[in-house]
């Protein structure tokens, strides 16, 4: 028997092996399971695991709280272009930071994140929820405002390194622009 045919044959028998090895052991170690029995069963999410954009808001009040200003900039920057927003304005007519529409077609977005890594307030943020299954593909995968916040504590959740380090960057920005209008106010 030539040396190749012998080391075909040895490592027939090392992944019969292995496979009898995982075979017997998921009987006894849940582990080695390679599947789970979703729906009954669902994985702890990951970190970096990511579906279709968020709009994250601190403290309890989802509009008072919310972080985007309307600057667009994640708009512009989409790539398929399916994000639309339209900034507030005050009985005057002057343009608020704030949104009155934001939406994000999910049936055109890539989940790219590319929206989230362009914010500057760190508004939008890739949210982990995938069971978004609708008979409507046109209008009931395009999410508005309302459908699209998530506290600070969601955020924590599904992203818990991600949201430590940007709540601690929120939290010194608002100080930092607090003392500057305190010192303002005094001068
Ligand atoms: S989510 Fe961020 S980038 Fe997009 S409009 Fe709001 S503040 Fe600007
Ligand atoms: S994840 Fe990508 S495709 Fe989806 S809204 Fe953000 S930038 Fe657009």
């Amino acid at each position: 028997m030539s040396r190749g045919v012998r080391l075909v044959g040895l490592g027939i028998v090392k992944g019969l092996i292995e496979t009898a090895r995982n075979f017997i052991g998921s009987y006894r170690d849940p582990r080695r399971l390679v599947t789970v029995e979703y729906p009954e069963v669902r994985l702890p999410p990951v970190e970096r695991a990511r579906t279709f954009p968020m709009l994250v808001y601190d403290g309890a009040d989802p509009e008072a709280g919310l972080r985007c200003v309307a600057c667009k900039i994640c708009e512009k920057e989409c790539p398929p272009q399916c994000i639309y927003i339209e900034a507030d304005r005050d009985a005057r007519g002057r343009v608020l930071k704030r949104p009155r529409v934001f939406d994000v077609d999910c049936s055109v977005c890539m989940g790219c994140q590319i929206c989230a890594e362009v914010c500057p307030f760190d508004a939008i943020k890739m949210n982990t929820e995938y069971e978004l299954a609708v008979a409507d593909r046109f209008g009931g995968l395009l999410l508005r405002k309302s459908q699209l916040v998530r506290s600070t504590e969601y955020h924590r959740t599904v992203h818990p390194q991600e949201a430590v380090e940007i709540d601690a960057q929120v939290a010194q920005a608002r100080a930092r622009a607090e003392a500057k209008a305190r010192a303002g106010g005094g001068g």
